[in-house]
């Protein structure tokens, strides 16, 4: 509808000068379709989003059910309100036994925020070390961990006191010192292009925080909830982080976040001040019923054995010669076609061919690769050969 198109551009605030303004009708599965009636492969899951697939039945009837009986009833903390205590109980029982408190919040930004809260009050420091490239957010706090110029600049000051290091570089360890409260890091960086971190690095870099008392916090809000093949990015290592940031796919659509702690680092929260983090929405009943039927759903059909395949599948099948690599880890690749250029070319082509990819902001000459873990074999196959035919039209 032309006056839809219309209102989105006049009255919607647009954050760049070219939106894709794909005119969403509804979604199943891997496909998005219009209402034109054309339908898109969506192999980003918007933004490391979709990992259950869009309109899963199981998600949709556990909220069905859920609004049936309430929708908000209080602030954060303070009712026992059923499938936040059940999620939370669900995530502690797949992680290690010393994260055991779970708090919610309402995006990724805001868990980055709470966490670098949690840090300051347990450490009683307020030092943060953040990796260059990294993202964690967009608030002021979460913006401050980025070290990009281009997107920092024009919001200074922000917080003081946060120094970056080089992602996967042994040097940049010395930085970490008795009066740093905690070193964020993404366990497979995402807007860097899906870079993972290296197994040594990650051992040093925890024992450098065991020996300064410094926390550690992996952010897997994009890599987290069965994207990688394991449930947890940092399974695939041999370490533990001291808190864990969840957002994104967790909410299986709807808007959920969590940083996760053990109970003993989580109490900072309630003394001297008490409601050490308030939120009003944080954990609503329907999107934590969602996330739960969700890891119910991943469980039941054992979707994370799957990714391995599919990666290997995905690697098979994206040959060109104009691609130079392909970066990261499972269900999370990052194609490098060497330019700028040459990939959003590729991506506005596959975006007209129906197959969805995006770039990475801190790294344009990679096409992102990030389908709903549910994608079958024979959707992968199209996909990937819509992708080599869209680089071959834009190289040749
Ligand atoms: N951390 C990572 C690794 C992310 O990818 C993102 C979102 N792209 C965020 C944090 C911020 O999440 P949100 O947009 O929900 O605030």
């Amino acid at each position: 509808m032309e006056t839809l198109r219309h209102f989105f551009l006049e009255h919607l605030a647009q954050t760049s000068g070219s939106p894709l303004a794909l005119d969403i009708a509804r979604a199943e599965g891997i496909y998005l379709y219009d209402t034109s009636g054309r339908r898109y492969a969506d192999l980003i899951s918007g933004i490391g989003v979709s990992n259950y697939g869009h309109g899963n039945q199981q998600v949709i009837r556990a909220i069905q059910e859920q609004a049936g009986l309430y929708l908000h009833t209080m602030v954060y903390g303070e009712y026992i309100q059923k499938p936040q205590v059940l999620l939370a109980e669900k995530l502690c029982s797949m992680l290690p036994p010393s994260l055991n408190s779970v708090y919610f919040v309402n995006s990724g930004a805001e868990a980055t925020e709470g966490a670098m809260k949690l840090a300051k009050r347990a450490t009683g420091r307020s030092k943060i070390i953040a990796m260059c490239n990294a993202y964690h957010g967009s608030t002021q706090g979460a913006l401050s961990l980025m070290s990009s110029e281009y997107y920092t600049a024009a919001y200074r000051p922000l917080l003081p006191q946060v120094d970056f290091i080089d992602f996967n570089t042994a040097a940049g360890l010395e930085k970490i010192t008795s009066e740093v409260a905690a070193v964020f890091v993404e366990t497979i960086q995402g807007e860097a292009g899906y870079i993972k971190a290296d197994r040594e690095w990650l051992s040093s870099l925890r024992k450098k925080c065991d020996e300064t008392g410094t926390l550690l916090v992996l952010d897997e809000i994009q890599c987290g909830m069965g994207r990688t093949g394991k449930m947890f990015a940092f399974e695939h290592y041999t370490i533990v982080p001291d808190v864990l940031l969840l957002a994104k796919a967790m909410g299986a659509g709807m808007p959920l976040g969590a940083f996760i702690a053990s109970g003993q680092l989580m109490k900072c929260l309630s003394d001297n001040p008490v409601l050490g983090h308030i939120t009003t929405f944080g954990g609503h009943p329907v999107c934590c019923a969602a996330a739960l039927a969700g890891i119910n759903f991943l469980e039941k059909e054992h979707l994370v054995s799957t990714v391995t395949n599919k990666e290997a599948l995905l690697k098979k099948h994206l040959q060109h010669k104009a691609i130079k690599g392909i970066s990261g880890k499972g269900l999370m690749l990052g194609v490098d076609l060497g330019t700028e250029e040459i990939n959003r070319a590729a991506i506005t082509e596959c975006i007209n061919k129906g197959v969805i990819t995006d770039w990475f902001l801190h790294c344009g000459y990679k096409m992102r690769i990030a389908p709903p873990l549910t994608i079958s074999e024979k959707e992968l196959e199209e996909s990937c050969d819509v992708i080599v035919k869209a680089i071959e039209s834009v190289t040749s």
